[in-house]
Order: C-alpha cells, then sequence, then structure tokens
C-alpha cells in the first residue's frame, strides 16, 4: 500500500476499536488507546493510536490528534520504563509499504531496547506471535504504572 489510498474499516486497529477483535490493553483515554503488539520486537512493545482519527498515515494525520497519540506514547514509555527497566526506548512510525508500514491505521510503536540486544525492526516480530495470556499478564503489570 502506497502513502495514499482510502482508510479501510477492516484493518485490525479499527477492528480492535470496535471490540470485534482482543487486545492486551495498557491504556486509554477519550481520545487514545494504547495496547501490545502481537508480534513483539522485544518485551513490552506497544503501540499507540487515535481512536477518532482515520488518517492512514503521519502525514495525512490531523494536529490534534497527532498530539493526543504522542502524549499517551510518552505516558506509555514513562510506564515502559518503570515496568521493564530497559535501558533505552525506541520510539518508531512506518509511512508506507515501502517503510515497513503493515496496519494502515496511523500507530506509534514504543519498543523497549536493553543493551546487547537487537535495535531494528524484523518482519514478526523478534519471535513472531506472542503468547496470548502472557500479554495479558504482562499487560497488566504494566497498567500499574498508568
Ligand atoms: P507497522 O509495520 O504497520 O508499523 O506495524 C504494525 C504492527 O501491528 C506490527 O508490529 C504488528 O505486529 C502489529 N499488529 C498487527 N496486527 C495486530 C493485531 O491484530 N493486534 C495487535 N495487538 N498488534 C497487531
Amino acid at each position: 500500500m502506497s502513502l495514499d489510498g482510502a482508510y479501510d474499516e477492516g484493518n485490525p486497529f479499527a477492528l480492535i476499536l470496535a471490540g470485534k477483535i482482543p487486545s492486551a490493553k495498557l491504556y486509554e483515554d477519550e481520545h487514545t488507546y494504547a495496547f501490545l503488539d502481537i508480534m513483539p520486537q522485544s518485551k513490552g512493545h506497544s503501540l499507540v493510536i487515535s481512536k477518532w482519527s482515520k488518517a492512514r498515515n503521519l502525514l495525512e494525520m490531523e494536529d490534534d490528534a497527532l498530539a493526543q497519540v504522542m502524549a499517551t506514547a510518552k505516558k506509555v514509555a514513562i510506564a515502559l520504563r518503570q515496568a521493564l527497566n530497559p535501558d533505552g526506548i525506541h520510539i518508531a512510525q512506518f509511512n508506507g509499504s515501502a517503510a515497513g508500514q503493515t496496519v494502515f491505521h496511523l500507530h506509534v510503536h514504543i519498543v523497549p531496547r536493553w543493551e546487547g540486544g537487537p535495535v531494528g525492526f524484523s518482519t514478526h516480530g523478534q519471535g513472531g506471535m506472542a503468547d496470548a495470556e502472557e500479554l495479558r499478564a504482562l499487560a497488566e503489570s504494566v497498567r500499574a504504572f498508568l
């Protein structure tokens, strides 16, 4: 998918917001929703999305939606630091499939990083699909700091 196109109401994050597929929720407010990634790049890999914007990427994003998403990303990054004590935190956001975007509802990745660990993004995460029960337990431990 290119940088241009129509918003697909059937994309996974639209389905999560509609309650049609489950997610390991970390935080939500009036405008944003944060949850754990199902194919994590590291322990605690989280995503933040707007609940109302239909922007597929940053180039289309309303400034207020962007500010709301980034404010939540900051909250989640602070909570992840408290919960997991990483050495660094990678904040990333991809635009267009050529840049690695696979879900076309704007999202910000928050990836805890540890010295000596991987720093890049692998196609299916570091270990493929995460165990749902492990994600649920991890989300609960991070939520304690939110
Ligand atoms: P992108 O490559 O588009 O920036 O990132 C999409 C991310 O969404 C990937 O890290 C992928 O693992 C994650 N993802 C895709 N589908 C789902 C889903 O249904 N639930 C969750 N929690 N994460 C998803």
